[in-house]
């Protein structure tokens, strides 16, 4: 039976797992944590408490993952819910559950029903031009080469958008989205990442949560699911070398363990892929593995606090910004989101702090009362309640950060090394999602390398996200003709 071995369980490398295991592979997936999950695992405190490293959402064009959970048979999800966003003025910004209202062709949807509280209209309507990026970049990798290198501010600023509509509305979807105020992204992963969450239809921007962790709703039916199809996944295993012979891998080392395969999926983030290759002499060799340092991560800090009395939180989830500059964060009520939760006599909130460099040293005792005066600011009645527990979990150099310059040296599926395929949330694809379900689809993608390269099995059906609306269509297909055109004139002589 064909060897495959898999490096990292999260979303990228269960799903490669997964697929490869019902394929009749002999596939082993290396976990260096203690649990599955990733970036998205849950465990229980001492104290039996579920905690995990911060809330995910499950946006609309997930599809992959909905059609997964569909397969596992569970049914992890609360319904659709609505979000707030706060500033320190105040609540600032509603959202709908867009499915529920008529669709209008976007993105008038998005611009008409979501319910802004301060930000005048001529702000809001200096997004207009901008909309000349959205149309241009079409996650092509001409469309990323263009504006990778740019900023999302000088994007925004060069397309005439209002410093309000910038500090009050994009650089707040930048936190939260892309993780890193708007002079530390890319833009081109700035006008993918709205366009897919929020602008490609008027429906994408609904979200689901899980009813409990993640790590217990889905990923412990999914594991399980794996090994009933003949995977193992085996905890605690640290890669941290590969025997090559030629343009093979033969063998991943795991300290004093050694796998042999006939391919390898690695499935770990730009820190532990960083790691992994200063560690590795093989690796090293190559300039795309040596070129991996130039990558960077982003710190995230996930506290969850149990106050003493029942809070009314008019939302369950909420968006903030304008507390720290560069800082963003989310607060959620998980007496409303969370089974576990419903019944409980005080209030339990999540709340998860993007790009918290300056808060992730700080001790327990330090952090907490700053969250606490933060809820305050937002829900006056936290001010009186008293914190009974409370959870930090610190993230340093957790998540991917899409700098500018950055695609130069992110890895597509395919490496230098034939049986050699790469997964995760930083890998390039042309499937145009990002986040979980972009992880979990770039694991099915290298699942499918592996299938073509080692010819067994079929490959995994993965649904494209839903095709461009009409009208944007027909400005892409003009927009390229005449790029086309432009470059047939005058071929590589301005920067791109
Ligand atoms: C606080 C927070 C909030 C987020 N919110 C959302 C959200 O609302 N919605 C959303 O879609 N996404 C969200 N994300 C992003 C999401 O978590 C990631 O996009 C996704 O989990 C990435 O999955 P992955 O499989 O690519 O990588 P990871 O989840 O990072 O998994 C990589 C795995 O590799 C393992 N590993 C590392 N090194 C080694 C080694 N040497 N050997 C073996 N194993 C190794 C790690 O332990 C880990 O389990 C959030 C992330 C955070 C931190």
């Amino acid at each position: 039976m064909k060897k495959v071995v898999v490096v990292g369980a999260g979303w990228a490398g269960l799903g490669a797992t997964h697929h490869l295991a019902k394929q009749g592979y002999d596939v082993t997936l290396l976990e260096a944590g203690s649990y599955p999950g990733g970036l998205v695992a849950g465990w229980k405190t001492e104290k039996g408490k579920s905690v995990e490293a911060g809330i995910h959402g499950f946006w609309y064009p997930y599809r992959n993952i909905f059609a997964l959970i569909n397969e596992l048979n569970i049914n992890p999800f609360t319904t659709w819910t609505r979000s707030s966003q706060y500033s320190p003025a105040g609540l600032e910004v509603e959202s709908p559950i867009f499915q529920d209202l008529p669709r209008l062709p976007t993105p008038l949807g998005t611009f008409i029903y979501t319910q802004f509280q301060r930000l005048p209209l001529v702000d809001r309507l200096s997004a207009l031009p901008l909309l000349y990026a959205l149309i241009d970049f079409d996650n092509s990798d001409a469309a990323w080469r263009r504006y990778d290198y740019v900023t999302a501010r000088e994007l925004f600023k060069q397309f005439g958008v209002s410093a309000r509509l910038y500090h009050e509305s994009f650089e707040p979807m930048l936190l939260v989205g892309l993780f890193a105020p708007g002079e530390q992204c890319s833009a081109a992963a700035t006008l993918g990442m709205l366009y897919y969450f929020i602008l490609a239809h008027q429906p994408d921007f609904d979200v689901v949560w899980c009813r409990g962790t993640v790590g217990e709703q889905i990923f412990r039916p999914w594991v399980e699911k794996i090994t009933q199809a003949g995977g193992k996944v085996l905890a605690n295993k640290r890669v941290t070398e590969l025997i090559i012979d030629g343009n093979q891998v033969k063998s991943v080392v795991c300290g004093d363990e050694v796998f042999d395969a006939d391919a390898v999926v690695f499935s770990v983030g730009i820190n532990a892929m960083k790691k992994i290759v200063a560690n590795s002499k093989s690796l090293q060799t190559r300039s795309e593995f040596r070129n991996l340092k130039n990558l960077n991560s982003i710190d995230v800090l996930a506290t969850r606090l149990w106050f003493d009395r029942k809070i009314h939180i008019p939302r369950p989830s909420n968006a903030c910004f304008g507390f720290d500059k560069t800082t963003g964060w989310t607060f959620f009520d998980l007496n409303a989101l969370h089974d576990e939760y419903k019944d409980e006599p005080g209030t339990v909130v999540e709340v998860d702090f993007y790009h918290a460099n300056q808060f992730i040293s700080l001790s327990d005792e330090e952090i907490i009362p700053i969250v606490q005066s933060y809820l305050t600011t937002c829900v006056p009645a936290f001010a009186n309640a008293k914190v009974i527990d409370s959870s930090v979990i610190r993230l340093p150099q957790a998540v991917t950060h899409f700098s500018p310059g950055s695609y130069q040296n992110m890895l597509p599926a395919r490496t230098s090394l034939n049986n050699l395929f790469m997964s995760g949330d930083w890998i390039i694809t042309r499937h145009g999602s990002f986040s979980q379900e972009k992880a979990y689809v770039t694991g099915l993608e290298a699942a499918n390398f592996v299938v073509n390269y080692l010819r067994k099995g079929a490959n995994a059906n993965i649904l494209p996200v839903e095709a461009d609306e009409a009208h944007i269509q027909f400005a892409r297909t003009i927009n390229n003709t005449v790029r086309g055109i432009g470059k047939s004139i005058i071929p590589d002589f301005w920067l791109p």
